[in-house]
């Protein structure tokens, strides 16, 4: 199964994401938390996407792009994975198609988390709180300030991507404002009746 994730910073794709590997058996690609391992390592694609990231902006489509295409060939993504994260912009959303019809795999579904945004900076602010009060790093993308410009970036980047979907009839809308274990019971539903259903007779 190959899926995507969708939805603005603090939707919850990180968290359903965790709960679909338990479930399913396959990696998570989160392509923040590959930025966040390179600017730790302080590789060279480490060094060119800190700022980008601090500011909330987007690192450049050609990083993610081969970022991505380097980490599905690895022996894990066999069986499938989640896209958390990632495609962010309309050119990733292409290079995605691209990547898998050149492996002869294509994408089962493209899951919207759709959340009110109100609720949002609430949410981030929490996560940073969570963060801290378990001694983990804070994200310095997780405050107010950077928040508004992440958000902003959503829509003028990613929200495109909703009609993308919807028109390729991959797209399938959850409500993201349900406690979290509704949103994976809904998610699962969504699953087992396009992904995990039956084979159609014919
Ligand atoms: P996230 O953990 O998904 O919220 O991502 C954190 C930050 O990493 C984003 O604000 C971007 O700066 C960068 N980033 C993550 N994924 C992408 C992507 N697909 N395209 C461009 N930038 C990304």
């Amino acid at each position: 199964m190959r899926l995507i994730l969708l939805g603005p910073p603090g939707a919850g794709k990180g968290t359903q994401a965790q709960r679909l590997v338990e479930k399913h058996g396959i990696p998570q690609l989160s392509t923040g938390d590959m930025l966040r391992a390179a600017v730790q390592a302080g590789t060279e694609v480490g060094k060119r996407a800190k700022a980008v990231m601090d500011a909330g902006e987007l690192v450049s489509d050609a990083i993610v792009n081969a970022i991505v295409a380097e980490r599905i060939d690895q022996a894990d993504c066999a069986k499938g994975f989640i896209l958390d994260g990632y495609p962010r912009t309309l050119v990733q959303a292409d290079a995605v198609d691209a990547m898998l019809a050149q492996r002869g795999m294509s994408l089962d579904i493209v899951i919207e988390l759709v959340v009110d945004d109100r609720a949002l900076v609430g949410r981030i602010v929490k996560r940073a709180d969570d963060a801290k009060a378990a001694g983990q790093p804070v994200r310095k993308d997780d405050n107010p300030t950077v928040f508004e410009d992440r958000l902003r970036e959503y829509y003028k980047k990613t929200a495109p991507l909703i009609g993308y979907y919807y028109a390729k009839g991959k797209l399938k809308a959850v409500d993201g404002m349900a406690d979290i274990d509704a949103v994976t019971g809904e998610i699962e539903t969504v699953l087992a009746a396009t992904v995990g259903g039956p084979e159609p007779v014919n």
